[in-house]
């Protein structure tokens, strides 16, 4: 494999988890472990900040759209909980 591949790194960098490092992380290399659900893709990568992250590609990539705040909202209030109609 020659190509380098980049992830974008994501080491949180606060203590709230709000904010991500970012940082196009190099995959230093791939490989596959075997699960239950079968094979899975993992990776080493490391970003140029030092962060250093070994693990399932999943675990690795996350998306930018979906902010922590707002996921962390979510969580908070499960479906149903807040019965707005109905009062
Ligand atoms: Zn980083």
């Amino acid at each position: 494999m020659d190509r380098v591949m980049f992830l974008e790194c994501p080491e949180y960098m606060d203590k709230h988890g709000a904010a991500r490092c970012g940082l196009p992380a190099a995959v230093e290399y791939r490989y596959t472990v075997s699960s239950t659900d079968g094979p899975l893709e993992s990776a080493k990568i490391r970003c140029p900040r030092g962060h250093c992250f070994n693990g399932p590609l999943e675990s690795l990539t996350w998306e930018k759209d979906s902010s922590a705040a707002a996921s962390a909202e979510r969580s908070i209030r499960p479906q149903g909980a807040g019965r707005r109609s109905d009062r």
